[in-house]
C-alpha cells in the first residue's frame, strides 16, 4: 500500500502541529506507524491522499451514524450555509434541535455547546449551582472530555498515551481536590464514598455506558443496572445522578442509553451523533433544573458559536433520518462485525474478550472478564497494535487505540462486512 503522500504530510504537520495532529489518539503514538491524511469519505468509506480506501470503524469516533457525506445531511448543510454561517443571534433550527433531543430523552430542555467537553464542564458547574456542594464523583477509566476537574483516573486518548495520576501536568492539585473518583461498576466503592462525604457531594457523573476504557457495561446485580444504582444512591444523599450520553447518545438507540435501561438521570450531556459530524453539543434536565442557568438563573454558560446554525443543521437532519432502519442496520453490522472478529481470533488461539453495549463494542486482548478500568488495562496492547496494522493493511482502519470504541454506521452493508471479515484471519494470526 502506497502511503507516501501521508508520510509526506504528516512530516511536515509535525513541524506544525504538536504531533501532526489535532486530537492526540490520531497520531497513531501507541500502535506506531503513519497516521493516513484522508482526503473525503463516503458512507464506510474513508480515501486517503494517496488514494486508498479504507472501512471506516471509527466513525469520527461515533457521529457519523448514517456514514459519511449522506446526501441529505449534506444537501440540508448547502442551503443552511448559503444562508450564512454564523449570526450570534437566536434561529428557529435550534429550537428544532432542542425539541429532536428532548423528545427522543428525558430531558425537559437543553442548552446547546459547541463540544462534549464543554456539556460535562458547565453540567457540573450547574449541578454545583442547583445544590450549593462542591464534589463531583467520577468513575475510573470513564473520559468526559478535557475538562480539568475531569481528567483525573480519565479513559481515552489519556489512558492510552499517558495512563498515571494527574492524568495530565498543567490539572493542579486544587483544581482536582473536589473530584472523588470510584472505580466503575463499584457498589460498595460509591457507598463508602457516600458514607464518608455524603453531605458534599453535589454529583455522580458517569458515562452512560462506558466507552473510552473501551467498551465496559454497567453491570446489573440483582435485577439493578449500575446506572439505577448510581441515581438511588445519589438520590439517597440528595445528590444528582448526570449520565454522559455524548458517546452513547443517539446511537444504542434512538433514545441512547436510556433507550436501553430507562434510568432517568437528573442531567445528561450529549454530542457527536447530534452534530451529524460537525462542533455541536448539549446538556439538558428537568425544568426546575435547567431554569438555574444563565439567563433565567445565575449558572454562567456562553458560546459565540454555540447553536450554530450549520451544525445544529446538521444534527437536526441526522436525527430525523435515523429512523427504527438505521438503528437495525447499524446494530446487524455491529453484531456481525463482533461476531466475525470473535470467531478469528478464536480460530487464532489469541486470548480475547469482546464487550458490547448495543451497536458499541470492543475487543479485548485478555483473558480475564473486563468489568473496570484496571481489568480494561489487562488488554495486551501489543496485539491491539499488530492486529491494528493487519487490518489496515487490508483497508480496514480501526481506531488506533486499544481503549477505544468500534462504530459501525448504517451503510455498512453486506459488501462491505464481507471486506472486514476476509480481513480478520491474518489480522488475528499477526496478533497471535
Ligand atoms: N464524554 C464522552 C462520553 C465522550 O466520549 C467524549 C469524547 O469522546 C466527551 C465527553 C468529550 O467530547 P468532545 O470530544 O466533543 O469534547
Amino acid at each position: 500500500m502506497d502511503i507516501s503522500r501521508s508520510e509526506e504530510i504528516f512530516a511536515h504537520a509535525r513541524q506544525l502541529v504538536p504531533g501532526g495532529v489535532n486530537s492526540p489518539v490520531r497520531a497513531f503514538s501507541s500502535v506506531g506507524g503513519t497516521p493516513r491524511f484522508i482526503e473525503r469519505a463516503s458512507g464506510p468509506f474513508l480515501y486517503d491522499v494517496d488514494g486508498n480506501e479504507y472501512v471506516d470503524l471509527i466513525c469520527s469516533w461515533g457521529p457519523m451514524l448514517l456514514g459519511h457525506a449522506h446526501s441529505e445531511v449534506i444537501h440540508a448543510v448547502g442551503a443552511a450555509v448559503a444562508h450564512g454561517t454564523s449570526f450570534g443571534a437566536p434561529t428557529e433550527v435550534e429550537a428544532k434541535l432542542a425539541e429532536a433531543i428532548i423528545e427522543r430523552t428525558p430531558v425537559d430542555q437543553v442548552r446547546m455547546v459547541n463540544s462534549g467537553t464543554e456539556a460535562t464542564m458547565t453540567v457540573i458547574r450547574l449541578a454545583r449551582g442547583i445544590t450549593g456542594r462542591d464534589l463531583i464523583v467520577k468513575f475510573a477509566g470513564c473520559y468526559h472530555g478535557h475538562v480539568d476537574s475531569l481528567l483525573v483516573a480519565a479513559g481515552s486518548g489519556v489512558a492510552t498515551l499517558h495512563g498515571g495520576e494527574p492524568s495530565s501536568p498543567g490539572v493542579t492539585a486544587g483544581t482536582t481536590a473536589d473530584t472523588l473518583v470510584v472505580d466503575y461498576n463499584d457498589r460498595a466503592g460509591l457507598e463508602a464514598v457516600f458514607a464518608e462525604h455524603g453531605d458534599r457531594i453535589a454529583a455522580v457523573m458517569a458515562e452512560a455506558s462506558p466507552g473510552n476504557m473501551g467498551v465496559v457495561p454497567p453491570s446489573v446485580v440483582d435485577g439493578e443496572n449500575f446506572n439505577a444504582f448510581c441515581k438511588r444512591v445519589c438520590h439517597a444523599h440528595g445528590a444528582l445522578f448526570i449520565s454522559d450520553e455524548v458517546m452513547t447518545g443517539f446511537r444504542v438507540t434512538r433514545s441512547g442509553q436510556f433507550g436501553l435501561d430507562g434510568v432517568e438521570p437528573d442531567l445528561m450531556t450529549f454530542g457527536k451523533v447530534m452534530g451529524g459530524g460537525f462542533p455541536a453539543a448539549a446538556f439538558g434536565g428537568r425544568a426546575e433544573y435547567m431554569a438555574h442557568l444563565s439567563p433565567v438563573g445565575g449558572v454562567y454558560q456562553a458560546g459565540t458559536l454555540a447553536g450554530n446554525p450549520v451544525a445544529t443543521t446538521a444534527g437536526l437532519k441526522t436525527l430525523q433520518l435515523a429512523d427504527d432502519a438505521v438503528y437495525e442496520r447499524v446494530d446487524r453490522a455491529a453484531e456481525i462485525v463482533r461476531g466475525e472478529t470473535g470467531r478469528a481470533l478464536e480460530e487464532a488461539g489469541v486470548p480475547h474478550v469482546i464487550n458490547s453495549n448495543g451497536s458499541m463494542f470492543s475487543v479485548f486482548f485478555t483473558d480475564q472478564p473486563v468489568t473496570d478500568f484496571a481489568s480494561a488495562q489487562t488488554t495486551d496492547t501489543k496485539r491491539y497494535a499488530a492486529f491494528f496494522h493487519a487490518m489496515l493493511d487490508a483497508g480496514v482502519h480501526l481506531p488506533p487505540s486499544a481503549f477505544e470504541t468500534w462504530f459501525c454506521s448504517s451503510t455498512h452493508h453486506d459488501s462491505v462486512l464481507d471486506r472486514i471479515t476476509s480481513a480478520l484471519p491474518a489480522a488475528a494470526r499477526a496478533a497471535a
